[in-house]
């Protein structure tokens, strides 16, 4: 079975293609989903959660994001070792997903593949891509968040020129350019690749 990475920056639409993937049977994990799932879940991630934060990280054994959010927030640091915590534990989890699927191919949707050097666990990396100024507008429509808060977290992310020559293939999302023929094909093409 092929492991194929879908990435994207934030707001770049890697959900929205991950879904049509999905909608054609494929298999998809999507990591950022998974991971504030695992933070509720896995008692030893929590123990380490905790350990950095106190016990008020949890409420009634539910992540408390208002509490976390706001000690992160002038606290860059923290959120690093956050960051440094979970990190480890997402990889494995979707690692040991990948390897129970049945498929052709599976899809691992995760915005930071290149940033967290994984690249090397998959056969092929789907790049999506939007113009910077629809991706902010995305992001702070979607999340309710502001232009700044948009920008900070696109600056933790590779630079798109960077990012769509590391991508085996490419899928443009600007709005203009159709969505589902281009996954289909990419679909078709994962396919043959897969029976070869
Ligand atoms: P993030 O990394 O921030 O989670 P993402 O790359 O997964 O973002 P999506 O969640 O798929 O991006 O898309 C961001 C927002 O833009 C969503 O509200 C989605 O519905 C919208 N969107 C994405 N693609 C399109 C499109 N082609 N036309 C209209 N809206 C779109």
């Amino acid at each position: 079975m092929l492991k194929v990475g879908l990435t994207g920056g934030i707001g770049s639409g890697k959900t929205t293609v991950a879904k049509i993937f999905e909608v054609l049977g494929i298999p998809v994990y999507y990591a950022d989903a998974e991971a504030k799932q695992l933070m509720n879940t896995h008692p030893l991630l929590i123990e380490e959660i905790k350990l950095l934060f106190g016990n008020d990280a949890y409420q009634n054994g539910i992540l408390n994001r208002a509490y976390i959010a706001e000690k992160v927030f002038n606290d860059k640091q923290k959120l690093q070792k956050l960051n440094a915590i979970v990190h480890p534990y997402t990889i494995e989890h979707g690692k040991k997903w990948m390897n129970e699927q049945h498929a052709p191919y599976a899809i691992k949707e995760a915005a930071l593949i290149f940033e967290s050097g994984i690249q090397g666990e998959f056969d092929k990396i789907i790049g999506v891509f939007a113009p910077n100024a629809l991706r902010v507008q995305r992001a702070m429509k979607r999340d309710g968040i502001s232009y700044e808060q948009v920008m900070e977290r696109i600056q933790h992310q590779i630079d798109d020129d960077i990012k769509i020559r590391l991508c085996d293939d490419v899928i443009i999302n600007d709005e203009q350019k159709m969505l589902v023929p281009q996954v289909l094909a990419l679909h078709e093409k994962i396919l043959q690749l897969s029976n070869q």
